[in-house]
């Protein structure tokens, strides 16, 4: 890759180069990943901007929604003169600022069943920065369809979860293997729950992290497993469950 021959490239990324589990390879790896971020907020803002920064070489990004002076203390994309601009206007500078090699395909929608199918075929590892359940269900119907790595995401006041699917294995549970149906978008609610504004950057730069370590190739032991983050009382715990006998993850 020629990007990779030039000095200011090589020590743009040197930091993570340097790291044994990247390399020049991995670094290579990053530049021809393929990922797409559903929600462009609390969660959605960290996952972009870190993978941006990493050199993902083709993001995609699914909102349909404008900024409003309430998102500001969590999602730090934005800023004060940004509120009334669609967000995905606003990431498209500001990405090109930090990263201006990145192929970048914006989606101003709603991620529904007919744009999903078309949309995400285009890509290798799908992570959820949305704020509903039908939402992160249909991400997983669509990312068990097409055999895609999903890493899904959920926060509410100081607790965050996440899930890291890889449904091109075998035996990968689902989602509604863990939930058992759909629960309630209450818990999720910002609006009525209230949230701080760590907790959103946590989990997201986790969903990051756990996008980078899929790409890289890194083992990964979050095989059917939720990590559940609590930051009022400082836990980080990993909750295993079984495939559900039942789950139309076995049909496909
Ligand atoms: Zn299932």
């Amino acid at each position: 890759m020629k990007n990779l021959l030039n000095k200011k490239t090589l020590n743009k990324y040197s930091r993570q180069i340097v790291l044994k589990d990247v390399g020049i390879i991995g670094q290579k790896k990053i530049f021809n990943s393929k990922i797409l971020v559903v929600g462009a907020g609390g969660l959605g803002s960290p996952v972009i901007d870190l993978l941006v920064r990493a050199g993902v070489g083709f993001l995609g990004v699914i909102e349909h929604d404008k900024v409003d002076y309430s998102n500001l203390h969590r999602q730090t994309l934005y800023n004060f003169n940004d509120v009334g601009k669609y967000k995905l206007e606003v990431i498209k500078k500001k990405i090109k600022l930090i990263n201006n090699k990145i192929k970048l395909k914006t989606f101003k929608e709603k991620a529904n069943d007919k744009n999903l199918d078309k949309i995400l075929p285009k890509f290798d590892i799908i992570v959820d920065g949305t704020d509903n359940f039908p939402t992160k269900f249909l991400l997983n119907k669509y990312s068990l369809k097409y055999k895609k790595k999903l890493i899904i995401g959920a926060i509410s006041k100081f607790d965050g979860h996440i899930f890291c699917f890889d449904f091109s294995k075998k035996g990968i549970a689902c989602l509604n293997c863990f939930y058992q149906g759909m629960p309630s978008d209450e818990i999720l609610n910002c609006e009525s729950e209230g949230i701080l504004g760590p907790i959103a950057n946590v989990i997201g730069s986790m969903q990051a992290n756990e996008a980078l370590k899929f790409i890289l190739g890194i083992k990964n032991n979050s095989k059917n497993k939720i990590i559940i983050m609590d930051l009022l009382n400082l836990t980080l715990r990993k909750v295993n469950f079984k495939k559900r006998n039942n789950c139309t993850c076995l049909k496909r």
